[in-house]
């Protein structure tokens, strides 16, 4: 049975509770942009706490600025916002076929059928590394001029996994997504600062009620 079916029921409940949310206004208030994946288990104002009203959330297969730029363009120049997230995440489809297989696929769904030779021109704006691929994507915002120039532009690997979100962009950022990926490696800075922690918080445990012990004795 096809889903649509159940769309009046679950509709009836988001009425009952919609509250005065038809009072919001067009221009996202938070004036921010955030471009990311199509993927069914991403659900931006969960993970980043944004509401209703607040953000304009632009969505592609990947999360692909180069896909989003007619939407960015809309929402900068006519409805405000000024500040451009880009996520891509772990686990994306993006990271797991080429333009050139997808068009096969496509073309051999229907053998000798012409009008299917279309797909040759569709870029399908594949990556084959995440991390790389969101730098790419701020650097081609960044350096676009249709993008306003003083606009704000963030990268971040969203993990699906675990529901947490590491910026790209800096020094912390780099080792947070090297921890997503490092499965408690040795050579993973965060897992040896854990560790390091770890043995000075149970010396400073041990020293402190040595300290104690022989404050009692005094
Ligand atoms: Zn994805």
């Amino acid at each position: 049975m096809s889903v649509h079916r159940d769309f009046n029921k679950a509709n009836e409940a988001y009425v009952a509770n919609f509250g005065d949310k038809g009072r919001l206004a067009l221009a996202p208030t938070k004036k921010l942009a955030i471009v990311t994946c199509m993927d069914a288990r991403i659900n931006p104002y969960a993970h980043l706490g944004i509401n209703e009203g607040e953000a304009h959330i632009i969505r592609n297969a990947g999360g692909v600025a180069k896909d989003a730029l007619r939407s960015i363009i809309i929402s900068q120049r006519l409805l405000g916002t000024r500040e451009i997230a880009v996520f891509h995440h772990t686990g994306c489809g993006m990271l797991t076929f080429t333009s050139s297989h997808l068009q096969t696929l496509v073309k051999d769904s229907d053998p000798g059928n012409p009008a299917l030779e279309a797909v040759d021109k569709i870029d399908f704006l594949e990556f084959p590394d995440l991390e790389q691929s969101i730098k790419d994507d701020v650097a081609f915002l960044k350096e676009n001029p249709l993008v306003l120039p003083e606009t704000v532009v963030t990268g971040w690997v969203y993990e699906v996994e675990t529901g947490k979100v590491c910026p790209v962009q800096n020094l912390w950022g780099r080792l947070c997504v090297t921890h997503l990926r490092c499965s408690d490696s040795p050579n993973c800075l965060i897992c040896i600062w854990k560790t390091v922690r770890s043995i000075l918080l149970s010396f400073i445990d041990e020293t402190c009620h040595s300290h104690i012990g022989s404050l009692r004795h005094m």
